[in-house]
């Protein structure tokens, strides 16, 4: 059977949409048999990643260990969809590079927007000082040149945003 497989990697800000987007993702590829894993920046860093912290070194650190896991689930036919903040350029392009079948998704709101959704309630704590390094407070992320996709969650639904996703992986002959 042939079935390509491929990281879909989602990077943008805390609340942009990359865990809610992802897993509609998912459940399309799922529904049409493919074989899905998300890896999902909370989860993670309970997990394979738990120890890391948010400074430079540590975020790079996260992203290559992630990174390398998708590798490996990919070259098996694996559809790796991946939603991690994933703040810096450089780190990205590595595993792009690593990785090879990649399909990166922007997935673009306004700090103003994302701050006001406010899911978890830490910008709120951030902005008080409670966190520090916080991306988009008072750490830095960096948008990707040129995505493959890039979704603005604020003008998009749900579904619109998942349906350019798709789309792009039908293009490539992922799906
Ligand atoms: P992140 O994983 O990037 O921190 P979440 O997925 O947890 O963000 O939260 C994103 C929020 O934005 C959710 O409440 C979701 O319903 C909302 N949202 C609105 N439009 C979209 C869209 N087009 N894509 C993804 N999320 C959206």
């Amino acid at each position: 059977m042939h079935e390509r497989g491929v990281t879909v990697w989602f990077t943008g800000l805390s609340g942009a949409g990359k865990t809610t987007l992802s897993r509609w993702v998912a459940e399309q590829l799922r529904t049409n048999g493919r074989r899905v894993e998300i890896l999902d920046g909370d989860e993670v860093r309970r997990t394979l990643t738990r120890g890391l912290g948010f400074s430079k070194q540590d975020r790079d650190e996260n992203i290559r260990r992630i990174g390398y896991v998708a590798h490996l689930l990919a070259r098996n036919g694996v559809i790796v969809l991946v939603a991690v903040i994933s703040p810096y350029r450089e780190v990205r392009e590595e595993v792009r590079r690593l990785i090879g079948d990649f399909v990166e998704v922007y997935v673009n709101a306004p700090l103003e927007v994302c701050e006001q959704r406010d899911l978890k309630g830490l910008y709120r704590k951030a902005r008080a000082g409670e966190i520090r390094g916080f991306t988009g407070i008072d750490d830095p992320y960096e948008p990707p040149l040129a995505p493959e996709v890039e979704c603005r969650t604020d003008l998009e639904t749900v579904e619109q945003s998942g349906a350019k996703v798709l789309a792009a992986l039908r293009e490539r002959g992922y799906i």
